[in-house]
């Protein structure tokens, strides 16, 4: 069974009290599937006064996330050398940088992140990290063109989307292969009882009892969502498509 441990850096721990404590979340680590462990960046600083941040070479506005925390912290989990070698072992982590200069967030990227065995996340604030830093990031990641306080809030996006494609996270395998971007298709429609409300009714094929053409109403539902609402899904090239 897959086990992923997926390890935040971030100065604003408390920010992920509430998310990782609820729902699949929590029963997957409570299940063993996925260890999650918060570091406080500050922790990792060399100053006195725990300070992570210094005004930007060549002057402007903002202040800049520094080296030596970012750099101890990846240290110490295994994750560079003491010369700031990339440590490439079969337990090595992948270091993942949430940034909005990364490439899109995708389900085939939550997917291929859900196969490693070790995360690591770095929630950047102020104007983004040193520079320097990229040489011991192994990618960078944006949750889309916009740009958010910090790297808290995309490092629970990537979680969650990763969390749940850990077989057993959520009950049936399923479900998630039917899920919208799994494939080049969006999900199929759902509905549950009452049959009829306010003279709304359910398709009646979904009451026929007949799960071969269940099946085929389900597959053709999925394509003419597609079609009208994300036709430019259906030029990508999915290799997890469901048969
Ligand atoms: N000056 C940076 C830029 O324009 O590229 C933005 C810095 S932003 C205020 C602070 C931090 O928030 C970033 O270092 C990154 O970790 C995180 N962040 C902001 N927007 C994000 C996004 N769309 N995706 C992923 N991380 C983001």
């Amino acid at each position: 069974m897959n086990h992923l441990k997926i390890e935040l850096l971030t100065l604003f721990p408390k920010m992920f009290e509430g998310p990782f404590q609820e729902s699949l979340i929590e029963k997957a680590q409570t299940k063993g599937l996925i260890q999650i462990t918060i570091h406080n960046l500050r922790d990792f600083s060399e100053d006195k006064h725990h300070q992570v941040d210094d005004k930007p070479f060549g002057g402007g506005a903002g202040m800049v996330l520094k080296l030596e925390p970012v750099f101890n912290a990846l240290k110490t989990l295994g994750a560079l050398s003491s010369d700031g070698d990339k440590i490439k072992e079969s337990n090595s982590p992948w270091v993942v940088y949430l940034s909005p200069q990364g490439e899109n967030f995708s389900q085939k990227k939550a997917l291929e992140l859900s196969n490693k065995t070790r995360l690591i996340l770095i929630c950047g604030h102020y104007e983004g990290m040193d520079e320097r830093a990229m040489d011991w990031i192994d990618e960078e990641i944006s949750i889309g063109d916009y740009v958010l306080t910090g790297g808290e809030i995309p490092a629970m996006v990537l979680t969650d989307a990763i969390a749940r494609l850990i077989p057993g996270v959520v009950k049936e395998w399923d479900s998630i292969v039917h899920d919208s971007f799994f494939s080049s298709k969006l999900d199929y429609s759902h509905y549950t009882r009452p049959q009829k409300f306010l003279e709304k009714e359910v398709p009646e094929v979904l009451i026929s009892g007949n799960h071969q053409e269940i099946d085929e109403w389900r597959k053709k539902d999925s394509l003419s969502k597609t079609l009208k609402k994300r036709p430019d899904l259906l030029d990508q090239n999915y290799s997890n498509e469901p048969a």
